[in-house]
């Protein structure tokens, strides 16, 4: 299993960001926002949303009918 990076950029006031970072193809660092190298890597609904928890579905009444009569 890969290891989730764990990387931190501070913001004015002190406050740190949760980031990861890439190396791009011509070696330029790219920081990226964590919460969306989650959702890219997220367990995606039928629908197409990030499922909650480790659901099967992202909740929503229709999703959880469509698996139940899938
Ligand atoms: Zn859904």
């Amino acid at each position: 299993m890969e290891l989730i990076p764990r990387e931190y950029v501070a913001l004015p006031g002190g406050g740190l960001k949760r980031v990861y970072s890439l190396v791009g193809a011509d070696g330029s660092v790219i920081l990226g926002d964590h919460g969306a190298w989650l959702a890219s890597r997220a367990k995606r609904c039928a629908c197409g949303s990030v499922c909650l928890g480790s659901g099967q579905t992202c909740g929503s009444s229709d999703c959880i009918a469509n698996l139940a009569s899938a």
